[in-house]
């Protein structure tokens, strides 16, 4: 009952973020976070109406996705992915929210023979603790991911630091917003790059306004 109550908070909110900004709820998909959670919980949370579900570690996307084979859910892997470990994932990922290096897509695609849903993880906030390329080599990075024919980048990622503040939060998303504009511009076919996922339990509603397509949210909905 708990994610069921927490979802239907969540989901007011985004609707009011959606009203602030003048857009659709239909253009927000929430992927559920069950990182810290049990099976059960999980369950819990695809019952109550959760058809995305986001796993950062090889371990915990496996377990839970052997578990509900079968079942109508879309596998986010929204963690840092080693090269080595994608022959173990790739054919069980439907989106993959951590590219941020050559090495990683050479291997992804090296081991499809379909395409891969991607988003570039960008390190806005140029935390040395975070993963993902900086602003200024995006469009150089995608431009090389050209070659790489199985690789399509349907987005860009970031992580927000960890504030409550409001501006320093809207000028990460602002900023990673305008990227993704600067890509589509370039109109390759392989990077269409439509969407952005950004946003997390502390921030969504601030990412929403600011152009969010894929809110990630763990804490608050199952935590
Ligand atoms: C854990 C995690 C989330 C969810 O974080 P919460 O603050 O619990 O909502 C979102 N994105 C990534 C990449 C994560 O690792």
């Amino acid at each position: 009952m708990q994610v069921a109550a927490n979802l239907k908070e969540i989901n007011r909110r985004i609707e009011d973020a959606c009203k602030n900004s003048n857009r659709s709820v239909k253009d927000i998909t929430l992927i559920g976070v069950t990182k810290y959670v049990t099976i059960e919980r999980t369950e819990e949370a695809i019952k109550a109406g959760v058809c995305d579900l986001g796993e950062n570690r090889l371990e915990g996307f496996r377990e839970k996705y052997d578990y509900f084979q079968g079942t109508d859910v879309k596998w986010h892997f929204i963690g840092t992915l080693q090269s080595r470990k994608v022959k173990d994932v790739i054919h069980q990922v439907d989106v993959i929210h951590s590219l941020d290096r050559l090495s990683l897509a050479k291997e992804i695609n090296k081991r499809t023979e379909k395409k891969i849903d991607c988003f570039i993880q960008v390190n806005v906030s140029k935390e040395q603790s975070k993963h993902g390329i900086l602003p200024e080599e995006v469009l150089p990075f995608i431009e090389k991911l050209r070659e790489y024919e199985n690789i399509r980048v349907i987005g860009l990622m970031t992580m927000a630091p960890h504030t409550e503040d409001e501006t320093v939060l809207r000028q990460v998303f602002k900023r990673l917003a305008s990227l993704k504009a600067e890509v589509q511009e370039k109109h390759y076919e392989s990077a269409p790059c439509a969407y952005l996922s950004m946003g997390m339990s502390n921030d969504y509603e601030v990412a929403i306004e600011e152009g969010a397509t894929h809110i990630r949210i763990g804490t608050k909905l199952v935590g």
